[in-house]
């Protein structure tokens, strides 16, 4: 692409801010052009106004910027939301109304009719959503969202497995990243030599988000999956990366090693495979009987592939299987600009 195009990055300063700024400064079709965050960081430079927690520095050019507040005039045609909720819900519609392809991390819109709530490899389809979100509220632009980062890993197993055996139930244990609650996040007190068994609002927003994920568009509509879903989810003293523990019920029970070649053999559709940021293997399968583990297994083709082992039988349900996922660039931002990667691909940004 001759020219990239122009993007922002809406609560740029934060923890999966952050991993955009990091992520797009080498992007072969987008360039960042402005990063806006509160009325605390508005008008500093970012490297000042960003408490940088990823290895190295910022990038210099983005270091350099001044930080925006959050007002729809920035000069980029596509803005990437790592805000808060409770801001979200009030500034992306601001956004999509001023003619802006929002794409969110944000929980605020994943729910809500119409938008799209995207994992490219899964549902690229649902992008169809789009016009009809544009017509119903008279925006320009539109939203689409990301889901929930422990959604993330959990779903991307469970569509090639649903496909494949028609998936009833699902019962899930999270083990999740300090960073997945933001900076400064977690304080050290509560979490060292410990593991939190609450998560505000985790557990229902897993639940939900994976049953419209694996929804199907009919006559332009999205119906949500008729799975049994019950999540539990807990912080752990990890840094980054997300695990959990799945034991799945089927239509058709697999034996273990069908289920292993699903796994292994998932691929996304050509669209997505095509896309810059999308991985070879959008699933990869270990041998090991002590993989995957967050430490050595987040990091894989780029923190974009999730790890899957442990596949095993149920004696509860059908199958067991453990799922590592980076929970701030597949969960968040990686997987974020994949979607903006597809909305350029599929014609709803143009070039
Ligand atoms: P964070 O570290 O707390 O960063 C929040 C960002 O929003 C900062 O840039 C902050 O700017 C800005 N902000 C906060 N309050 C604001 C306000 N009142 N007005 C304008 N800007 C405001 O949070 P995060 O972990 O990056 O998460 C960002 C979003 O992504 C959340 O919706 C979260 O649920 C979602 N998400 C997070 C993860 C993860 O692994 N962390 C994964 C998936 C999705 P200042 O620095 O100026 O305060």
């Amino acid at each position: 692409m001759a020219d990239r195009i122009p993007v922002a990055v809406l609560g740029a300063t934060g923890a999966v801010g952050q991993r955009f700024i990091q992520l797009l400064a080498d992007h072969p079709w987008f360039e960042v052009v402005a990063v806006a965050a509160s009325e605390r960081s508005a008008c500093r430079p970012y490297a000042q106004a960003a408490n940088w927690v990823i290895p190295g520095d910022p990038p210099p050019r983005v270091g350099e910027m001044a930080v925006h507040p959050l007002e729809p005039d920035l000069p980029a045609k596509i803005v990437f939301s790592a805000l808060p909720s409770s801001v979200a819900r009030e500034i992306e519609p601001a956004f999509a109304r001023a003619g802006y392809a929002v794409c969110s991390n944000a929980s605020a819109y994943r729910q809500e009719p119409g938008v799209p709530l995207l994992i490219p490899e899964i549902n690229a389809d649902h992008v169809a959503m789009i016009p009809s979100q544009r017509t119903e509220r008279g925006w320009q632009g539109f939203i689409v969202t990301s889901p929930n980062c422990t959604t993330t890993g959990i779903v991307m197993p469970l569509k090639p497995l649903d496909k494949a055996f028609g998936l009833r139930q699902v019962f899930a244990t999270s083990m999740q990243a300090i960073s997945g609650a933001g900076h400064p996040g977690v304080a050290s007190l509560d979490i060292l030599d410990n593991i939190v068994p609450y998560i505000p609002g985790e557990e229902e927003k897993i639940e939900a988000e994976t049953r419209l994920l694996l929804g199907r568009m009919v006559d332009g509509r999205r119906t949500e999956a008729d799975v049994v879903i019950s999540a539990q989810a807990n912080r752990v003293p990890v840094l980054d990366g997300h695990i959990v523990c799945l034991s799945l019920g089927f239509a058709r029970s697999p034996m273990v090693e069908d289920a292993v070649a699903v796994l292994a053999g998932f691929r996304g559709p050509d669209v997505v495979r095509a896309l810059p940021s999308a991985p070879e293997h959008p699933i990869l399968v270990r041998p090991e009987p002590n993989r995957p583990q967050p430490r050595r297994d987040r990091d894989a083709e780029g923190g974009m592939a999730i790890t899957v082992g442990r596949l095993r039988e149920c004696p509860l349900l059908d199958l067991r299987l453990v799922s590592v996922s980076h929970n701030t660039l597949r969960g968040a931002a990686s997987g974020s600009i994949l979607n903006a990667e597809l909305l350029v691909a599929s014609g709803y940004v143009d070039r």
